[in-house]
C-alpha cells in the first residue's frame, strides 16, 4: 500500500489564486464584454530586453555547432554567470562572495521552497505574516507544522505581523525559532528592510544560532541606494544568512527560469551531538543529486542581464514599473485610499476602504470597477483588510484602473 504523505492534507485547500480566477471566470463569463485590468497575479508583462533575445538566440546557434554544443552544464552554474553575478550583485557593492558559494538554479520559488530539506524536521521556524506562501507551505508538507487554524495559521510556526504599526518590517520574535524567512522588497506588502531592520535580524540571528533564509527577488526595484540590496551588506551576515535572488522581475524572467542561492560556507548548523556542518555543503550534495544545472542558452541569456546593453535595459524595464507603482500609490491615494508600499518594490498595499475585508473588497473591485487585485487574507491572517496592487501591467492599464476605482468608491 502506497501510503501518502499525511502532512499535505493539513495545506489549505483554497488556494489563493486558483480562488482568483474561479472568481474572475465567473464574473467574465456573466459579463463577457467587461474589459477586465489585471493587477492581481505578481508576473511581468514587458517583453524580453533585447540584448537578452539576443543572447539567447547566439546561443542556440551556438548549441547547433559541433564546437558550442553543450551538455550537461556544472551543477552549480557556468562560470561566466557565477563571476557576472559575484562581480555586478556582490562586489559593486562591497561585498565578497566566492563562486562556490553560489548556486544558480531554475528559480527562486523552488529554491525558497528547497532550502527547508537541508533542516531537520523539528526545527522551529518563523514567517512574517502576511507572507509569500512558499516558505510555509514546503515547511507544512515535510512535516514541520501541526494543522492549521480557522484563520489559516499552522500549529507550530512563529507569525511574525507585518503591520501599519511596525512598518511592515516585524522584529526577531522572543520566541525561540532556528529559521527565519525574511523577503526584502517584500511581496507582498512592498515594504523594503532598512540597514537597521536587517542588523537587527542579523544580531538575533547571531545571538539565538539561528539561519536567516533572506529572499531578494526584487532587489532590482530598490531605488534609494543607500538601501541594502543584499543582506551580506550588513556585518556578520556570512555567518548567519542565506540568500535567494532571482532574475524572474529584475529581467522579465519568470518563464525563461534563471535564479541562484548563496550559502557563504561559515552559515553552519548542528548535528545531534553538537557538531558545526557548513549548510553550504549540504545545499551543493542536494543540488548535484536532484538539480542537472540551468540550461546553457538560459544562462547565457542571464549573463546578458549584467551586459551594458543589458543593464540598461532591464533598469528601464523596472523604471517603467516602477512609475506605474507611483501612478498606483498617488492616485489611490488622491482618491482617498490609505496607500503603504510601492516606493522600491511593484507591488502597493492598499487598505480596503469602508472596513470591508480583503476578499469583500476584491469582489467590489472587480464587479464595480473591472479589476482584479489580490486579497491581503490571502497572504496570512494579518493581511486581512488589505489588498496588493500590482505595477505590472501597461501604463494605459494602470492608469484606466486607477480611474475606474476611484469611480468606485467615490
Ligand atoms: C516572484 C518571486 C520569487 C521568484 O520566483 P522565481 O521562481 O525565481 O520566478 C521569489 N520570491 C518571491 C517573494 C517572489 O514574489
Amino acid at each position: 500500500m502506497a501510503r501518502i504523505n499525511e502532512h499535505f492534507r493539513k495545506l489549505q485547500a483554497g488556494y489563493l489564486f486558483p480562488e482568483i480566477g474561479r472568481r474572475v471566470r465567473q464574473f467574465t463569463d456573466a459579463n463577457p464584454d467587461a474589459k477586465v485590468i489585471r493587477l492581481g497575479i505578481g508576473d511581468v508583462t514587458l517583453p524580453l530586453a533585447p540584448a537578452i533575445v539576443e543572447a539567447l538566440r547566439e546561443a542556440s546557434a551556438e548549441m547547433g555547432t559541433e564546437d558550442g554544443f553543450h551538455g550537461y552544464g556544472p551543477e552549480n552554474g557556468y562560470e561566466f554567470l557565477v563571476e557576472a553575478i559575484r562581480e555586478h550583485d556582490f562586489a559593486s557593492r562591497g561585498v565578497a562572495i566566492e563562486a562556490d558559494e553560489i548556486f544558480v538554479s531554475d528559480g527562486s520559488k523552488q529554491d525558497s521552497g528547497n532550502i527547508q530539506e537541508i533542516f531537520g524536521v523539528d526545527c522551529r521556524f518563523a514567517v512574517t505574516d502576511p507572507v509569500y506562501p512558499v516558505y510555509v507551505d514546503t515547511n507544512v508538507m515535510a512535516g514541520r507544522t501541526g494543522a492549521a487554524d480557522d484563520d489559516g495559521r499552522y500549529e507550530g510556526v512563529t507569525y511574525l505581523p507585518a503591520t501599519a504599526e511596525n512598518g511592515f518590517m516585524p522584529g526577531p520574535p522572543d520566541a525561540r525559532v532556528d529559521i527565519a524567512y525574511l523577503c526584502s522588497p517584500n511581496n507582498p506588502t512592498g515594504a523594503v528592510a532598512s540597514r537597521e531592520n536587517l542588523a537587527a535580524w542579523v544580531a538575533w540571528a547571531r545571538a539565538n544560532d539561528a539561519v536567516l533564509i533572506f529572499d531578494a527577488a526584487y532587489d532590482a526595484f530598490i531605488q534609494d541606494p543607500s538601501l541594502p540590496r543584499s543582506i551580506y551588506e550588513i556585518d556578520g551576515a556570512r555567518e548567519c544568512a542565506i540568500e535567494m535572488r532571482s532574475f524572474s522581475k529584475r529581467a522579465g524572467f519568470t518563464g525563461v527560469r534563471c535564479a541562484y542561492t548563496v550559502i557563504p560556507r561559515e552559515v553552519t548548523g548542528s548535528t545531534v551531538s553538537g557538531e558545526r556542518v557548513p549548510l553550504r555543503d549540504l545545499w551543493s550534495r542536494r543540488h548535484a543529486t536532484k538539480f542537472n544545472s540551468v540550461p546553457y542558452i538560459i544562462q547565457r541569456g542571464a549573463a546578458a542581464v549584467f551586459s551594458p546593453e543589458g543593464q540598461k535595459q532591464t533598469r528601464e524595464q523596472v523604471a517603467y514599473y516602477m512609475a506605474n507603482a507611483e501612478l498606483l500609490r498617488s492616485g489611490l491615494g488622491a482618491a482617498g485610499f490609505t496607500c503603504h508600499g510601492g516606493e522600491h518594490a511593484p507591488y502597493v498595499w492598499v487598505r480596503t476602504p469602508e472596513e470591508l475585508t480583503s476578499w469583500d473588497c476584491f469582489d467590489r473591485l472587480l464587479e464595480g470597477a473591472h479589476v482584479v487585485c489580490t486579497p491581503g487574507s490571502g497572504f496570512g491572517a494579518s493581511g486581512e483588510g488589505y489588498f496588493r496592487i500590482s505595477a505590472f501591467n501597461s501604463r494605459e492599464n494602470v492608469e484606466e484602473a486607477i480611474s475606474r476605482v476611484s469611480r468606485v468608491f467615490a
